[in-house]
């Protein structure tokens, strides 16, 4: 139906997640319709993302500078750490302005249904990180899923016998829910309410 060209241009936005069939063709003509430098910086914006951003070799959170800036900060308690699932819930822990611990991403969630074992995710580099005596406390902030709190539950078991407090974010998080999508106060309540595990 469609040019050799523009169908290629429509298959890359299919590729996003969110994005059918018909949201790529309309992105794809509005991408065609619009002046030569809009589709020059959308294309620049995306390689420059790829080349700036890594992630921290001690968070796992992405920056542009390792290690980032709450790893690299002085006004941030080091004795805690704030494990959470993705990158995402670093950016909503942070717009509570609550929490002045670190944090660790696991980039994911065991799920064996998935095939998702603790060997995919941050795991490993998380008690490495957990050799360091300063560390007193680690708040798991996954998810209050089926995955998340299995995730939870296979961390604390590693961690308690190191001596560390292994606390669990409370459940003011619907079950099932994100916390990407919490609103800010619920978390500030999930944070301050939680159980030691
Ligand atoms: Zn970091």
């Amino acid at each position: 139906m469609y040019s050799e060209t523009i169908t290629k241009l429509i298959n890359q936005f299919e590729r996003l997640p969110g994005i059918g069939h018909k949201t790529a063709v309309r992105l794809a003509f509005f991408v065609l319709e619009s002046p030569k430098n809009f589709s020059e910086e959308m294309a620049n914006a995306l390689i420059e993302a790829k080349e700036k951003i890594k992630f921290c070799s001690i968070c796992y959170n992405i920056t542009e500078s390792d290690p980032c800036e709450i790893c690299a900060s002085n006004k941030r308690d080091d004795s805690i750490i704030c494990v959470v699932e993705n990158v995402k819930d670093v950016v909503a822990m942070e717009k509570t302005h609550e929490y002045k611990g670190k944090y660790h991403v696991l980039h994911g969630s065991i799920s064996p249904m998935n095939n998702i074992t603790a060997g995919d995710i941050k795991v490993k580099e998380l008690l490495e990180r957990l050799k360091d005596d300063k560390i007193k406390e680690v708040i798991l902030a996954t998810n209050p899923t089926v995955e998340g709190e299995a995730t939870a539950m296979y961390i604390s078991r590693l961690i308690k016998p190191l001596g560390i407090t292994v606390t669990r974010i409370a459940h003011g998080i619907p079950v099932g829910g994100d916390l990407e999508y919490t609103d800010e106060i619920t978390l500030i309540k999930a944070l301050e309410g939680r159980r030691q595990m």
